[in-house]
């Protein structure tokens, strides 16, 4: 039964129920029946954790790879002589593929120039035109300029 006011003196064994005093003789409370003053503990500081600095991960700048893109950069004007050129041949070889195959240097011209005007960086489509009727000019003329030739070789076989 701890009580601050209930004490024995340490001096003369008297027992004191009140007062800082001894009763008996008079001697001082001792202190160590005081409460123990409460130590301030220092509070322990605690330890700040250094910010940690969120690792930036840089991230390489991948610079888009820019394509060089001819035909956007290009004017319709690249290679248009080449275009009309290989068109104009084309139709050439059409139109006299009928007539005794003189159309197929014009289509071997056409293709050429359709090359040409393609490599020239030209952007319509027109050199793809000019290499189709070409090609149909070709075609068209060797096909008759053969059946040209065998007429002839019957023709000639039955004459004898
Ligand atoms: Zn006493």
């Amino acid at each position: 039964m701890e009580n601050n006011s209930n004490w024995i003196c340490p001096t003369c064994g008297a027992s004191n129920t009140s007062g800082k005093f001894c009763v008996n003789c008079g001697s001082a409370q001792p202190a160590a029946a005081q409460p123990e003053p409460v130590v301030a503990e220092p509070v322990a500081a605690e330890p700040v954790q250094p910010a940690q600095a969120e690792p930036v991960y840089s991230q390489p700048v991948y610079s888009e790879p820019v394509y060089a893109q001819p035909a956007q950069t290009t004017s319709f004007k690249t290679g248009m002589g080449l275009a009309i050129a290989s068109l104009a041949c084309g139709v050439m070889s059409l139109c006299l593929s009928y007539c005794y195959g003189f159309g197929i240097p014009f289509g071997i011209a056409g293709l050429i120039l359709s090359g040409k005007a393609v490599a020239a960086g030209h952007p319509s489509k027109m050199p793809l035109a000019g290499k189709i009727t070409s090609i149909v000019g070709i075609v068209l003329g060797a096909l008759l300029f053969f059946i040209l030739i065998a007429g002839i070789i019957a023709g000639a076989a039955s004459d004898r």
